[in-house]
């Protein structure tokens, strides 16, 4: 690890004028240290903000305002997600590990770098960690790749699993700019698609914070997040489904679904939510839904068997919000 200039911010101003020096924001820093010694990120400054009053998780709205330093562990056992919005909780809990939960934040974990083994690895050429350097992974290892939205230049995906969940449930985010003013912005425009610029991954802008992850009031109808893994823990999603379907007389009166693990962003299609919505749930239905979800995908030969294994997993996640409930 190289050698690095550290101080923490004493409020929100001090933090926001550090990043907009070029300091690095760290938090949990249960991805960025990992990074930082494996070389694959060297920041010259870090600006520490946990001091900051970012730890809140309240009702607003008509919704719950989460607090970016609010830990995935607080998060994931907050009374009122668990009854509102347990597709968070199961998200959470289906990430990383008890331990590194307990460290990990909520601005952080969206904020997390991709797990793709080239990136991972400062020896090899990584267009996202050096523009222009090449992509390792293009003919490589491709199991954790991506088969939507990927480019020529990079075709990684986006770890988070509470990301996709925040994507589901149309998650907004308050962010505080370098002249002190606060934005919103949906999390569904937050993430950037590679092109040939794998490198900015979202659109932040220099100086910007996180302040805090705002969900809109709780909608009606069932939810689930479907994670699938090459461990039953502590793994990353190959394939993941968050999706919230309501029922009403037989038919399906409301969907939104979004996608872990096939994408380098949290995927949300609303092609998808609009063919279910007014339709009666059935096997045809769902192979349809399948077919507009998969128009368009690109795998590689590693990857090839995401392309069923989404479509058995979003069959599965389906069928089972669809299912009757006994009374
Ligand atoms: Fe780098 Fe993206 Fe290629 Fe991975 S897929 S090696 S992150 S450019």
């Amino acid at each position: 690890m190289r050698s690095f200039h550290y101080e923490r911010a004493a409020d929100t101003p001090d933090a926001v004028a550090a990043c907009a020096a070029g300091a690095t924001i760290i938090a949990g820093g249960t991805n960025l240290l990992d990074l930082m010694k494996r070389e694959v990120v060297q920041p010259e400054r870090l600006i520490d903000i946990t001091r900051l009053d970012l730890r809140t998780i309240e009702s607003a709205e008509g919704g719950l305002s989460i607090g970016a330093l609010v830990s995935n562990s607080d998060l994931a056992a907050h009374r009122d997600v668990r009854r509102d919005w347990p597709v968070l909780a199961q998200a959470l809990l289906s990430g990383a590990s008890g331990q590194l939960r307990n460290k990990a934040t909520t601005g952080g974990n969206l904020l997390q770098r991709t797990r793709c083994y080239y990136f991972q690895d400062s020896a090899m050429p990584c267009n996202k960690r050096e523009p222009g350097s090449g992509c390792h992974a293009l003919g490589g290892a491709t199991r954790l790749h991506a088969i939507l939205g990927g480019s020529d230049a990079c075709i990684a995906t986006h770890p988070s699993d509470m990301a996709v969940a925040m994507t589901m449930l149309d998650a907004s985010l308050d962010i505080i700019g370098k002249d002190g003013a606060s934005r919103r912005l949906r999390l569904r425009d937050f993430y950037r698609l590679p092109g040939d610029t794998p490198h900015i991954e979202t659109v932040l802008q220099p100086g910007d914070l996180i302040a805090k992850v705002v969900l809109p009031p709780p909608a009606g109808g069932r939810q689930t997040y479907r994670k699938v893994r090459d461990r039953a823990s502590y793994a990353f999603a190959l394939v993941s489904v968050a999706a919230r379907i309501e029922l009403a007389e037989g038919r399906i009166a409301d969907a939104s679904l979004a996608f872990g693990g096939i994408a380098p962003r949290p995927w949300h299609d609303p092609a998808v939510d609009r063919l279910l919505v007014g339709e009666v749930p059935s096997a045809a239905l769902f192979a349809r839904v399948a077919d507009v979800l998969l128009d368009g995908a690109a795998p590689q030969e590693g990857n090839a068997f995401k392309v069923p294994l989404l479509r058995r997993t979003l069959t599965a996640t389906l069928n089972e919000l669809c299912r009757e409930i006994p009374q």
